[in-house]
């Protein structure tokens, strides 16, 4: 399939791996927006939130399961922003569902 992110996952395209386990991967941001900024993807290929449905909605538990587990390994004590991109209109230009994971910034939004 021509996915980067399943290239990604299969590790033909190289990655620096953040975490790993049976369901879900993450790694570094290429271009990065926050000083810390992981993409965590399932290892199923599934294109976006509006595909989610009963028979594999649980690799969003797994994904948040995952983003705990890198909080608590990297120290964001102080908190991060979890971003999903859906679609053109929001911004989604990789076509395998993703969430990023944002942090070691003042993400508060609005500013104030
Ligand atoms: P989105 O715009 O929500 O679809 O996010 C796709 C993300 O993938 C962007 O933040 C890109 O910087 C990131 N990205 C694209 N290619 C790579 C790559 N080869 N390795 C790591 N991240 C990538
Ligand atoms: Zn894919």
């Amino acid at each position: 399939m021509d996915c980067l992110f399943c290239k990604i996952i299969a590790g033909e395209i190289p990655s620096t791996k953040i975490y790993e386990d049976e369901f879900v991967y993450a790694f570094n941001d290429i271009a990065p927006q926050a000083p810390f900024h992981a993409v965590i993807v399932p290892k199923e290929h599934i294109v976006c939130a509006s595909d989610i449905n009963a028979e594999n909605s649980f690799y969003v538990a797994k994904i948040f399961e995952a983003i705990a587990k890198i909080a608590k390994e990297n120290n964001l004590e102080s908190g991060y922003r979890v971003v999903n991109n859906c679609g053109e209109d929001g911004g989604q230009t990789v076509l395998h569902l993703h969430f990023h994971l944002l942090a070691r910034r003042n993400l508060a939004w609005p500013p104030g």
